[in-house]
């Protein structure tokens, strides 16, 4: 059956007057599926039953229930929701003291086999649909209001998956993230975190994209990325360098460089120093995060005086530089962590 959210709102329409009702119908559907985020046709309370029934025999509506919670001891929570296929996807709230920020996903699994990363150990993988991430941000509303008793501030794609490999799924939850029929949130709190897929950049450029970019750098050294990021084979550092100079140039936003520090592997100066050349290229800030050991990896956490060296260098050469400390640790909720391995719900 057909998911009723995979469908425009002028599809909606020729649905509603192929069943003899007023087009303003149409809109009203509309809003129960974004801005009130329900699934159940049975709470569309303005919809005559007649339409609620044609509904329901035509199609499905995507959703997610909370099946697994986890608390960190910073107060990070980490959520696995489940879909109608049984697999877990894994979203996670991050309170700090201004902000909520949600960290969702956007693939179960990941095909890209990065070496430092637990998701792409995962068997099972497919997209989620625009709906299915689009009910993880608004649940993880709902447990920010009730948990922090406030909203979502900011939402990071950094979660499960690779969103540019799921690119018109993402961009439509965004779409209605962003919009008025949906939660209307503002683009500039949205990021979507890439590992530096060429096309896809290329593609958010020629689509103008309002919200933020930021890519999983973890070393500007070509040879040595291929090294943990294989598909960094097929998008080598000068092309990923020309694909990001086509975003700012067609956006004009700043660019957010993610970089993992690993013991010995690419938190030297000399990598400091490759990492500075290769940010010149257009207005960015680099967060350094401090690397979460991961099982079957081989990469291992830098030291703090390593981690405050580089950052010293990076500072020398006039580089916006924040130190992100990770958060969630003790529930594998931090970067690169997430895998599905939550917790039941008590
Ligand atoms: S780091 Fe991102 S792109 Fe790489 S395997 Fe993990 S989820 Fe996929």
């Amino acid at each position: 059956m057909r998911d009723l959210r995979e469908l425009e709102e002028e599809e909606i329409r020729e649905f509603v007057s192929a069943q003899d009702e007023k087009p303003f119908r149409a809109r009203q559907i509309m809003e129960w599926l974004w801005k009130k985020s329900v699934y159940d046709f049975d709470r569309m309370s303005n919809l005559p039953s007649s339409l609620r029934d044609a509904l329901r025999k035509n199609f499905s509506i995507s959703s997610l229930t909370v099946k697994t919670e986890q608390v960190s001891t910073d107060r990070t929570r980490k959520y696995g929701f489940s879909g109608t296929d049984g697999n877990l996807v894994e979203g996670v709230l991050i309170p700090s003291r201004q902000r909520v920020t949600a960290c969702i996903s956007s693939q179960i699994g990941c095909l890209l086999n990065c070496s430092f990363c637990a998701t792409s150990k995962l068997k099972n993988r497919r997209n989620l649909t625009a709906g299915e991430i689009y009910v993880q941000v608004s649940l993880l509303q709902e447990q920010s209001l009730a948990w922090y008793g406030r909203g979502l501030s900011n939402l990071v794609f950094m979660g499960m998956g690779e969103p540019l490999l799921n690119y018109e799924n993402v961009l439509r939850s965004i779409h209605f993230i962003t919009s008025e029929t949906g939660m209307g949130m503002s683009p500039r709190r949205i990021t979507l975190s890439t590992v530096g897929l060429v096309e896809g950049i290329n593609r958010l450029a020629r689509d103008k994209v309002k919200f933020d970019l930021a890519v999983s750098l973890h070393t500007a050294n070509n040879e040595k990325r291929s090294r943990i990021i294989p598909v960094n084979k097929s998008n080598p550092l000068p092309a990923l360098s020309e694909a990001i100079q086509h975003f700012y140039g067609e956006t004009g936003l700043r660019i957010t460089y993610e970089y993992l520090l690993m013991k010995d592997f690419n938190d030297g100066l000399a990598d400091a120093k490759e990492l500075a050349e290769f940010c010149r290229i257009t207005p960015c800030k680099i967060n350094l995060i401090e690397y979460n050991e991961v099982e079957g990896s081989m990469q291992k956490k830098t030291s703090p005086e390593r981690r405050q060296a580089f950052k010293e260098f990076l500072d020398s050469r006039n580089m916006v530089v924040t130190i992100r400390r990770s958060r969630g640790q003790d529930i594998d909720a931090a970067c690169g962590q997430l895998a599905g391995r939550s917790t039941p719900r008590s």
